[in-house]
């Protein structure tokens, strides 16, 4: 385990905080707690500050928060235009965003999964949203200022170059890095002295948003020929593979996430049972949908409605709770337990198969469990 010091405190989620940790094998990562730029119960991002061969930043952290990320290196003793490395763990707002300022002003080489590096070129907005679009709420979501940030992150990084792109098992700097997608196509975690940094793959408290199988058919031709072929990196399938495979990783691993490393005053250290435990609660999810299916055959917004009904669900992120469903959906069509009434009446039909007049009916069995217990 690591030895754990909090060398400043900062607020509650841990916004401003920094912590430093000392390996058994005696290396020293420092954690700086960057505040997001929006507003959000998340909890800052958790930069990770490795001094070995040159400084290497894990995650600089949100579009529009690097002054916070700046002071933050300062207090630990190092100048923002010192940085030798960005590794970056997937290509959201919120790990990579600080990222055009950083290679500015230090001319740091850029790290990140090859994928990242075909994400950074593609028009991401408009083939990430197409269907989106057709999903209650969502016009509220994309006239937001979160969303106005977003595109602009997108823009500027359009700019970045991936100086360093890294392949699965990949092995450079004192790194090893897995390929481990599904909340992102592009996920890495990233072992560094049996200390895994594992970005949103694998997160104390919350788990991470699946990605949907049908997202490959928008950005297939966009990637790197290697991924082409068939679909190993959007969904929810392949969320719970690369899941499987880090809590299989052998040896004494600590897991430094980037998200709820410390939340409500207290430190939520976890280790590679943390990633079994995500895997059960999707299997739980498949339950409890049978469960809600049992009614009769409905869609896909109402089987969302009935299934957070106990939750409150903000008109505008409706669409984030019914793709975690349709995620679901995806792969219990896949394991043969769900199948789909196309009702023409209403609206049109997805590449998956779903839709929002697409109705999904139970067939009685269980054998997605079968199916993630292959996986
Ligand atoms: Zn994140």
């Amino acid at each position: 385990m690591l030895e754990t010091e909090i060398i400043k405190r900062g607020d509650d989620s841990g916004n401003g905080t920094l912590i430093k940790y000392t390996s058994p094998t005696g290396a020293v990562i420092k954690a700086i707690g960057v505040p997001q730029s929006w507003k959000t119960t998340l909890g800052p991002t958790w930069c990770y500050v490795v001094e070995g061969a040159g400084l290497t930043l894990v995650d600089p952290g949100c579009f529009g928060s690097v002054s916070y990320l700046e002071q933050g290196l300062e207090q630990l003793g190092h100048s923002l235009t010192a940085v030798d490395h960005i590794v970056v763990s997937h290509g959201h707002m919120d790990h990579d965003g600080s990222c055009p300022p950083v290679v500015r002003k230090s001319g740091a080489e850029l790290w990140a999964h090859e994928i990242y590096g075909s994400m950074l070129q593609a028009d991401r907005w408009e083939m990430e949203m197409g269907w989106r679009r057709e999903i209650q709420g969502f016009q509220a979501f994309e006239t937001s200022d979160t969303v106005a940030s977003v595109r602009e992150h997108h823009e500027l990084n359009r700019r970045l170059t991936l100086d360093h792109p890294v392949t699965d098992e990949h092995q450079a700097g004192g790194f090893t890095f897995y390929h481990t997608p599904g909340h992102s196509p592009d996920e890495l975690c990233i072992l560094f002295e049996q200390v895994l940094f594992s970005g949103d793959h694998i997160l104390p408290l919350i788990t991470p948003h699946p990605t949907v199988t049908m997202s490959y058919t928008s950005f297939q031709s966009t990637l790197p020929a290697a991924y082409r072929d068939r679909n190993e990196i959007y969904g929810l399938k392949a969320l719970l593979t690369s899941l499987k495979r880090m809590a299989e990783l052998e040896g004494d691993i600590t897991v430094l996430p980037a998200h709820r490393a410390f939340h409500r005053g207290v430190l939520n250290p976890i280790g590679l049972e943390r990633a079994t435990e995500i895997v059960e609660h999707h299997r739980n999810r498949c339950h409890e949908l049978t469960d809600i299916m049992k009614a009769g055959p409905m869609d896909l917004a109402s089987l969302t409605r009935k299934y957070f009904s106990g939750r409150e669900l903000e008109e505008q992120n409706f669409f984030l709770a019914f793709s975690e469903i349709m995620s679901h959906i995806e792969l219990m069509q896949e394991s043969g337990d769900v199948s789909v009434t196309v009702d023409s009446a209403n609206g049109k039909v997805w590449s998956n198969g779903l839709g929002p007049g697409v109705l999904v009916r139970w067939e009685g069995s269980d054998l997605f469990s079968a199916l993630i217990d292959r996986l």
